[in-house]
């Protein structure tokens, strides 16, 4: 069975007193066996959270170049993620590809550097509203997740979050009968490259909030959740980790 994950990505949100405000909450977290709670913070707050954060809640990067080193002004290593205690890295978010150009073959090439060196690829896919609208999302989602199937990627280390994009951000999270379609359509994609696809967490994403979690909790195939907004406010963020935890 997945272990389920709550996962906060944090943008380009967030200042120090935000990292102290979870370290705070960190400390009051149980260690909970089968759930992780992650905050992805930006790049430049990993190395209070990783001084801060009692180990309940960890850590995460929002991206990471694919390349061990070299001239890529402003990118950011997997390697030295690694060094700054993150778990998982969040890759190929739909605002990587939309506004960096980030194609699937860049999120094959940075999962696989992010396992590399020890952390888990949270990698994104979803479809956006016209694909949708175009009766795509089967095909869309079958295209971004054609990249696992070359054989490389370890499966064991594989976290697949399914985050339409028309959702996101837009204060309405998809219809739990579109969540069970799209997670059980990710599932049966997956088990034809991987005898163990049940142990693959697949996250929903998209406008996540306390006040719709619960029902969303409890929908086969949904282990846990990739939270933009929600994932801010300390309050918020906790009562997202503890529905899921209820679920153990
Ligand atoms: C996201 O951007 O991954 C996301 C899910 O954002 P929000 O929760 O704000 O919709």
């Amino acid at each position: 069975m997945a272990k389920k994950i709550v996962a906060g990505n944090w943008k380009m949100n967030g200042m120090s007193d935000d990292i102290q405000l979870f370290a705070d909450y960190s400390k009051s977290m149980n260690v909970v066996d089968q759930l992780d709670a992650v905050i992805c913070p930006p790049f430049p707050l990993l190395g209070q959270a990783r001084s801060s954060f009692h180990e309940s809640l960890l850590i995460g990067a929002q991206d990471c170049h694919h390349d061990v080193a070299g001239a890529y002004t402003g990118d950011i290593s997997a390697q030295l993620l690694q060094q700054m205690c993150c778990s998982y890295v969040v890759i190929g978010h739909s605002e990587r590809r939309q506004y960096h150009g980030e194609t699937n073959d860049m999120v094959r090439q940075k999962a696989l550097a992010a396992q590399n060196f020890g952390m888990t690829p949270m990698i994104c896919i979803g479809e956006n509203f016209d694909q949708r609208q175009a009766g795509e999302w089967q095909a869309t989602l079958q295209e971004q997740l054609n990249i696992l199937a070359d054989g490389k990627v370890d499966f064991a280390n594989l976290v697949v979050a399914y985050e339409p994009v028309w959702a996101i951000g837009s204060g309405a999270r998809a219809e739990n009968s579109d969540i069970i379609e799209a997670h059980a359509f990710i599932r049966s994609q997956l088990a034809q490259m991987t005898d163990n696809e049940g142990d693959i967490p697949l996250l929903y994403g998209g406008s996540v909030k306390p006040d719709n979690v619960a029902e969303l909790s409890r929908l086969a195939n949904v282990d846990g959740a990739l939270v933009g907004g929600a994932s801010l406010k300390v309050g918020d963020f906790s009562q997202l980790v503890e529905a899921f935890g209820a679920t153990l």
